[in-house]
């Protein structure tokens, strides 16, 4: 089932989310769930709090960005990136390696706002997947950037706090009118 994205202004988006401990059949649905969401979207990342549940759950899938290459290496040796997509991870963590490099990013809560964002270019990447087992990769490129990324949403961090001064000023206006209609959508659902 597609699910509705949260938009910036919702405060779920600021939420930490909580480790998971069980993968239950509720733990499968909301996967399923957001990876068809992410692909009705034709976005390369999801994080479960942009569906308002705020739990340690990511989906990725970088096939469909041919432009912006991505790499991962599993036992040191090179993987093919599609082989392993989507790519379901449950609380996922990351150490960089490589140095960090300027990238564009959007984010599908934050309609038609894209910025220039530092991040590691590879980072190596410990999760669980849906079977339970234990995950470890190197990954680089826009897979490693879209990891980062949705890691910052399960800890409630969102791509505007990594935009430069300059970027988020430039968007000031467009960020302030998103969370007024955000507020406003929710006050009205409320009543
Ligand atoms: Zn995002």
């Amino acid at each position: 089932m597609v699910l509705e994205i949260i938009k910036y202004g919702h405060p779920v988006l600021r939420e930490r989310g909580a480790r998971i401990t069980a993968i239950t059949p509720e733990i499968r649905q909301l996967a399923a769930d957001m990876l068809e969401t992410m692909h009705a979207s034709k976005g390369v990342g999801l994080a479960a709090q942009q569906v308002a549940r705020a739990v340690q759950m990511a989906v990725h899938d970088v096939r469909g960005v041919k432009d912006r290459p991505s790499t991962m290496e599993l036992d040191g040796r090179p993987a093919d990136v599609d082989s392993l997509m989507p790519l379901v991870l449950i609380n996922p963590e990351f150490t960089p390696v490589g140095e960090p490099v300027s990238g564009p990013e959007g984010c599908l809560s934050f309609p038609e706002i894209f910025a220039d964002i530092s991040r590691s270019q590879t980072i190596d990447v410990v999760a669980q997947n849906l079977a339970g087992e234990t995950l470890r990769f190197r990954c680089g490129g826009l897979l490693a950037r879209a990891i980062q990324h949705e890691h910052d949403h399960l800890r409630g961090i969102l791509f505007i706090d990594r935009m430069s001064r300059a970027s988020k000023l430039e968007h000031q206006d467009e960020l302030d009118l998103l969370r007024a209609e955000t507020k406003a959508a929710l006050k009205a659902r409320a009543r």
